[in-house]
């Protein structure tokens, strides 16, 4: 499912006059695969793996490259390394406190939050973000 789903990027990303290189078609499966939603510094790890000539200004490049033409998205998360998204529907995150990573979180989307917003505040409402922070599986395990 995942692989039609990178067909599809790599097809948009063609017909906008993108130039579609293993390096970056390696980027997407990544970015698709992994439900971490990783940095760049680790989509920089893994791709030098199968790539040892690959460059961190080059994971940055094709990153700017994907968000503007809106196949991946970026996550901010205060201080820490922006992550990287490639499920671009409204969803939410859980993130984990220790590791810091994201985890999706498919739960109905709270769209009276928005009208609310806008009646308390007065705001033209585009959208809104939610997070929840706790102690993922994984680090739950190494605590014991
Ligand atoms: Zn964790
Ligand atoms: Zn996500």
């Amino acid at each position: 499912m995942r692989k039609e789903e990178i067909n599809q990027v790599v097809k948009k990303l063609r017909s906008k006059g993108v130039r579609i290189t293993p390096q970056r078609v390696a980027m997407l499966e990544f970015l698709a695969i992994v439900d971490t939603h990783p940095t760049a510094e680790e989509i920089f790890t893994e791709l030098t793996r199968e790539y040892p000539q690959v460059s961190v200004a080059t994971v940055y490049n094709n990153l700017n490259l994907f968000i503007k033409e809106g196949v991946v998205k970026e996550l901010m998360y205060g201080d820490s390394a922006s992550r990287y998204d490639f499920d671009l529907g409204q969803h939410y995150h859980a993130v984990c406190d220790v590791c810091g990573k994201v985890v999706d979180l498919y739960y109905p989307i709270l769209a009276d939050v928005e009208k609310a917003a806008e009646q308390l505040t007065g705001f033209k409402v585009r959208g809104h973000r939610m997070e929840v922070y706790g102690i993922c599986p994984d680090c739950q395990k190494k605590d014991r």
